[in-house]
């Protein structure tokens, strides 16, 4: 049985905060602000794999209230959920993420951010797939002062 899900996550930009995305650090002047390391792949990654599993989202499962996310690198949620699926028979099977930034320019990363997803996620790297888009100069994220991403996950029992 497949089961597919998705997550969305927007976080503002803001200075003195390390941006990090997919689980990578990219040089870049501004970060994103939030309670864990705000990573915004990673957090719609979550949500996409709660939501296919039908376990909620990531503010019931892992609280922003609870002080062991502060600062927390973000991919302790990715662990977490997948660990959730197993116990609920799934697995992975693949992933589609798209990411909204007017800057960094995320063209030179994509790559590497795919092979880091797929470690993390003990997929082969043709089972992720990252995609960049920049906002087009409109709303928050084409004023680069967010970045936001959407992702697909698909499960299967
Ligand atoms: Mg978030």
């Amino acid at each position: 049985m497949f089961r597919v899900g998705i997550g969305h996550d927007t976080h503002r930009l803001g200075l003195n905060r390390p941006l990090i995305l997919g689980g990578l650090r990219i040089e870049h002047p501004r970060g994103l602000i939030g309670h864990s390391d705000a990573d915004v792949v990673l957090h719609a990654l979550t949500d996409a794999m709660l939501g296919a599993a039908g376990l909620g989202d990531i503010g019931d499962a892992y609280p922003d209230t609870d002080p062991k996310y502060k600062e927390c690198d973000s991919s302790v949620f990715v662990v977490e959920t997948l660990r959730r699926l197993g116990e609920k028979g799934y697995r992975l099977v693949n992933i589609d993420c798209t990411i909204f930034a007017e800057e960094p320019k995320l063209g030179p990363i994509k790559a590497k951010m795919r092979e880091h997803l797929a470690a993390l996620l003990s997929l082969a790297v043709d089972a992720v797939n990252v995609k960049a888009k920049t906002g087009e100069k409109v709303g928050a994220i084409g004023r680069a002062e967010a970045i936001g991403c959407q992702v697909v996950a698909l499960i299967e029992k």
